[in-house]
């Protein structure tokens, strides 16, 4: 009998600064095009050039988005596709319904941090857990959650970066978040340490006891995942935690800390991301993957 060829997918990472599509044969990209995320006219156009160059070559099987957010991933709702307010210049409102249209083949939508979240439990930090949590520390704080090797969608989709979590005891700084003020992104995101530092956070020393604060912030956010979700294990990646172990070392300690012997928890459940930049178009593969079992 002859061997099945495995079919193709496409994925396409939408993020802030820059965007990747993909085409692999099963999970083995064999074709990849990197380009400037600029207008939504501009990028939304030439990524819909090159999904139909390559689908008239290739035929696609299935589409994989992953997106930056907030956005509409209800395929039910009237504004699917759809980008909601964001502080991306010119993207509120634009719709990535195109990109899924072109294709006559199924398609996933979700968040860039839920795509991280599913390739690092296929391939990285979280290999083999089917319940898990990625968290990006960056500019922003974003969160993905893997519930039952399934992303979490509800009504949108998680955005646990905003979760309230009470401030350490000395730590008065007013939040940076425009919405919350001290919510985590308020507290502990990449804008918030610039802040708090009156400098980039990349010149922030790592003995500086900002990150104290920091630190007590995340691993709150921690502690309450693992209490709400019963996760395996949480990842953290995005630039802040790039190339910063110890930081990962502190926030695990103080998550268990935290804990205070309630639960049993694996020795390793706070660990840092392994896929680097990666994890987006990669998730976006598997987002594909998904839509494709889904209409099997
Ligand atoms: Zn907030």
């Amino acid at each position: 009998m002859a061997k099945r060829e495995p079919k193709i997918l496409a994925g396409i990472e939408l993020g802030g600064t820059k965007t990747v599509a993909v085409l692999s044969r099963g999970t083995e990209i064999f074709e990849r095009v990197r380009l400037p995320t600029t207008s939504p006219q501009e990028t939304l156009h030439l990524l819909g050039e090159r999904l139909g160059r390559w689908d008239a070559i290739y035929p696609i099987a299935a589409l994989g988005v992953a997106s930056f957010g907030p956005l509409v991933i209800d395929p039910g709702h009237a504004r699917y596709g759809h980008l909601l307010d964001t502080p991306k210049k010119g993207w509120s409102g634009a719709n990535l319904g195109p990109l899924a249209t072109r294709l006559d083949c199924p398609v996933a939508l979700h968040t860039d941090v839920t795509a991280a979240a599913l390739a690092e439990g296929k391939w990285g930090a979280a290999r083999g857990c089917t319940d898990h949590v990625y968290i990006t520390v960056g500019t922003g704080i974003g969160m993905g959650i893997v519930v039952a090797g399934q992303p979490l969608s509800g009504q949108l989709h998680p955005e646990a970066g905003h979760m309230r979590v009470a401030r350490a005891f000395d730590d008065d700084f007013t939040g940076s978040c425009p919405f919350h003020g001290d919510c985590l992104e308020g507290l502990a995101s990449g804008i918030a340490i610039a802040q708090r530092a009156g400098k980039p956070g990349a010149k922030v020393a790592g003995d500086d006891p900002l990150w104290e604060w920091v630190v007590e912030a995340i691993a709150l956010a921690c502690a309450n995942l693992r209490l709400t979700l019963a996760c395996e294990r949480i990842v953290l990646g995005g630039g802040v935690i790039a190339g910063r172990a110890m930081l990962v070392d502190r926030i695990a300690e103080r998550t268990h800390a935290l804990i205070g012997g309630y639960l049993p928890l694996a020795s390793q459940m706070v660990v840092a991301a392994e896929l680097g930049e990666d994890a987006g178009p990669k998730g976006a593969l598997l987002l594909a993957a998904l839509a494709l079992a889904a209409h099997a």
